[in-house]
């Protein structure tokens, strides 16, 4: 059982016109067994919450806390988060020239348990999740991300979910781009993954990859803020009436 609370957040990034503020006090608590999802408008510190909590250096944390386990993951290098059991799918995953898919994911592995996987097992679970996602075999020779499109990144971050099985994921509008064979291949991906001792954070736009998962909260970050959190239910609501109509809701 892991728990990650998400405490009262204040970032900001330096930019050439000064410190730009661009979360202002977020406050999440998540259990594992849980899916929350995160929505909100373009721009509302969606990915900011994503990569401060990886570690990304250019996000710098003021004041807050986020403690998983009890353990306070914002002292920690990025590295040390994953061994954690923290993982990131980016919104633009990045390339690795060099760097082939099957080297990446078994260094991974081998980093985050302190011990290689058994070599038989891994080769077979590895051939298991390329299926699952309908990725041909040969991208496990490929460099990492390089030369895939827009869609194949997004299956290969999903490749090294089901892989790395971490306690926590943070999937960072995973199914941008994706056609709508690939958003439900994706979308079989991640619940194959989950289960009662990990939870999932999902920012998206779209129902479709919630399909089949059970959204137990929706929260909605808008202006470097998390301005409601409900039930799965608030997910339609979204989609069918925007965050505008939602804001009015809010002020009547
Ligand atoms: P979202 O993922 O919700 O669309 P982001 O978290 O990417 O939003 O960005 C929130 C705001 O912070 C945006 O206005 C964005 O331009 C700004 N921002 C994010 N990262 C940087 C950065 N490295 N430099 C300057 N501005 C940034
Ligand atoms: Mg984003």
């Amino acid at each position: 059982m892991s728990t990650l609370e998400i405490k009262d957040l204040h970032v900001h990034v330096e930019t050439k016109e000064g410190i730009k503020p661009i979360l202002k006090g977020a406050t999440l608590t998540v259990h594992s067994g849980e899916t929350h999802a995160i929505m909100g408008p373009n721009g509302s510190g969606k990915s900011t919450l994503a990569y401060t909590l990886a570690g990304h250096p250019k996000y710098v944390v003021d004041s807050g806390e986020a403690l998983l386990d009890g353990k306070d993951i914002l002292k920690m290098t990025p590295d040390e988060r994953a061994k954690a059991g923290l993982f990131l799918a980016m919104q633009y995953p990045v390339e690795i020239p060099g760097v082939s898919m099957t080297n990446f994911l078994r260094t991974a592995k081998t980093e985050i348990d302190g011990e290689a996987p058994g070599i038989r097992q891994w080769a077979k679970d590895l051939s298991a999740a390329m299926k699952r996602l309908k990725m041909d075999p040969k991208f496990a020779s490929r460099s990492v991300n390089e030369g895939f499109s827009g869609g194949e990144k997004k299956k290969s971050e999903i490749l090294q979910l089901l892989m790395l099985k971490p306690k926590l994921a943070l999937l960072d509008e995973t199914d941008s781009g994706l056609d709508v064979d690939a958003v439900k291949t994706v979308a079989s991906g991640i619940k194959a993954y989950h289960n009662a001792d990990n939870a999932l954070i999902i920012i998206t736009h779209n129902a479709k990859i919630l399909e089949g998962l059970q959204v137990d909260y929706v929260h909605v970050l808008d202006d470097a803020r998390i301005v409601r959190t409900g039930d799965g239910s608030l997910v339609n609501e979204i989609i069918e009436e925007g965050f505008t109509a939602l804001k009015e809701d809010e002020a009547k």
